[in-house]
């Protein structure tokens, strides 16, 4: 994060200017349980609300996943954008003016990559307005694809040519390795090369927007592949992104519905009858990350993959991802193995929104799915068939639904629906016991209450800090122990302690932020009493002193000469009166 050119007070200042709550809630349906809100994280997988978010700390916190910060990390990460971004928005939504032209782009070690995708994106975009990418636009044209969706996709041509980007690109002095790291260049006995050359090249973004890798299409030629895409990078990512990402968010917000798709040309037939709130998973598998992203976007989230037998299994597949995470998609089958473009230029636009316009519920989808390629007439598989669909039925939590479905299934199969039920409810438990097992795995720590019960105030209170910096109390756990020195040190800059304020200077460091949540989940009253602090650091005090003479115990018993042995034998006795006294002094005081 590089944020040095703004001061921390201008950045606190804009923190300040909104409430956590207020924004948070335009993302996501909060509800209020006594002091805190709370509602679905939308960062890690799951359905239940399991983010509260503080009006008086100005902070969320997810129990479950453990992410946590303050409203402009929030933005940030729901987002995906910059820091810097980040505040933009926040500085506006509290009508506090900032000034961002001044300052400079985080340096980023990937900085370089992103120099060159931009310098080939512009190299590409301008060769197809050129003579010689006439043949390319006649090309696209006649499937459809105008000078406006070429301009909105922002489609570009390589040249026959292999050296043009090298050529540039050496020129412009960068590094053989930088530029092989882009996946643009590559390298044979003859040296480094264009590996894009005579393609028309479909710029692939990243979730910002940024041109991260490219599609290259043969077009005038039987030449193999017919699609080539660069290599992953450090930017390029396949399983992290959403193809048209950038652009759907808005839309897909603003219609509460998300399109999903199987590849970019998908997306484009799509923007060619109108539809935007659509992205594409780019043939992969869908993955986790991309599953939350989607989660993100909208409530509805309608699949729409290819109607082959490959767009099957691809939806089985994503809808079992989203599902992990409590999304229940809608689905859409296109007939005769026709993927989206196929689709609308043979049955026209109009049946392709009709369709679109009726999915059906994953529950049918599977359930016919799970019926293919099996002889239900035969006993083993349809027992097989029934217990999947039990399996099935299982991850859907809207008890209507489930009814309808074991009322199917029972006239089916001619199993009593009591059997059936009693199946479910069987497979429902086990799996909630297995995830109660896993979160009590979390707990039980062997660490010292007492210093983290000082630091959980010490986020929180000058006073506390001060009395913490005043008693020079050794911690004994080292994260405890470093995090404790930044909060000093912050204090000392800038006379303030609050714990939305410490995460914008530590948010970027994630063991930081690790113990910092392991604090806040301690869910200590907000109050304390000074005595509190001083037994705390008593109790600490304590324990180091027990700590230091066990070590010198140890020494003195592997110590042979006689001198030194009653040295440290003296050191001890030191100690326990140390020890004595403390205890003496929290009996007193009633701890
Ligand atoms: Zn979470």
């Amino acid at each position: 994060m590089d944020n040095k050119q703004i001061s921390e007070e201008k950045i606190n200042e804009i923190r300040k200017s909104v409430d956590i709550v207020d924004v948070i809630s335009t993302y996501l349906p909060l509800t209020s349980k006594g002091r805190n809100f709370f509602g679905v994280c939308p960062f890690h997988a799951d359905h239940s609300p399991s983010m509260s978010v503080s009006k008086d700390k100005q902070i969320y916190r997810c129990f479950s996943c453990g992410a946590s910060g303050n409203v402009l990390k929030f933005i940030m990460d729901y987002e995906n954008i910059s820091f810097v971004e980040s505040l933009k928005i926040v500085s506006e939504l509290g009508g506090i003016e900032l000034n961002v032209k001044g300052i400079s782009k985080p340096i980023n070690k990937n900085t370089e990559l992103y120099e060159i995708f931009d310098l080939s994106h512009k190299l590409y975009q301008n060769n197809i307005n050129t003579e010689q990418g006439l043949e390319a636009k006649k090309y696209l044209k006649d499937r459809n694809i105008d000078n406006e969706i070429i301009k909105e996709f922002e489609i570009g041509l390589s040249l026959k040519n292999n050296k043009i980007l090298t050529s540039m690109l050496e020129n412009k002095n960068y590094k053989k390795n930088t530029m092989l790291n882009t996946g643009l260049i590559g390298e044979n006995d003859k040296g480094i090369h264009d590996v894009f050359y005579n393609r028309l090249m479909f710029p692939l973004y990243d979730l910002t927007g940024k041109v991260v890798s490219y599609s290259g299409r043969i077009f005038d030629s039987e030449e193999k592949p017919k699609y080539l895409t660069t290599k992953e990078t450090e930017i390029f990512k396949k399983g992290e992104l959403l193809y048209n990402y950038h652009k759907a968010k808005d839309y897909a917000r603003k219609q509460n519905q998300i399109i999903i798709m199987e590849g970019f040309m998908d997306v484009i037939a799509a923007y060619k009858v109108g539809i935007k709130n659509v992205v594409a998973t780019m043939g992969t598998a869908v993955t986790k990350e991309q599953a939350i992203l989607i989660k993100r976007l909208a409530k509805e989230v309608i699949l729409l993959f290819d109607g082959d037998e490959a767009g099957e299994k691809a939806t089985f597949a994503c809808s079992d991802e989203l599902s992990k995470i409590g999304v229940i998609p809608k689905i859409v089958r296109l007939e005769n193995n026709l993927d989206p473009d196929d689709y609308i230029n043979k049955f026209g636009e109009k049946k392709f929104i009709e369709k679109l316009n009726n999915p059906i519920s994953v529950l049918d989808f599977k359930l016919t799915y799970l019926k293919k390629n099996k002889n239900l007439d035969d006993n083993i598989d349809f027992a097989s068939y029934i217990n999947s669909a039990i399996n099935e039925t299982s991850k859907i939590e809207d008890e209507i639904l489930v009814e309808l479905t074991l009322q199917k299934l029972s006239s089916e199969s001619n199993i009593s629906i009591n059997v059936l039920r009693d199946k479910l409810n069987k497979l429902k438990t086990n799996t909630e016991d297995k995830n109660n097992i896993e979160v009590k795995k979390e707990i039980n720590k062997n660490e010292i209450t007492s210093e983290k019960n000082l630091l959980y105030y010490m986020l929180n209170s000058k006073e506390v800090v001060t009395i913490f910096s005043n008693n020079a109390v050794y911690l004994p756990t080292e994260e405890y122990r470093l995090l404790a020195k930044e909060i000093v040190a912050i204090y000392k800059e800038t006379k303030e302690v609050n714990i939305a304020d410490i995460m914008t200077t530590l948010f970027d460091n994630e063991s930081y932020m690790k113990t910092i949540n392991k604090l806040l989940s301690l869910e200590l009253k907000d109050e304390y009493k000074k005595e509190d602090i001083t037994s705390y650091i008593r109790e600490i005090s304590i324990y180091n002193i027990k700590k230091e003479k066990d070590r010198l115990k140890s020494l003195m018993h592997m110590e042979i000469e006689r001198d030194k042995k009653s040295e440290i034998a003296q050191k001890i006795t030191e100690l326990k009166k140390q020890q004595l006294e403390l205890e003496k002094e929290g009996y007193e005081n009633g701890k």
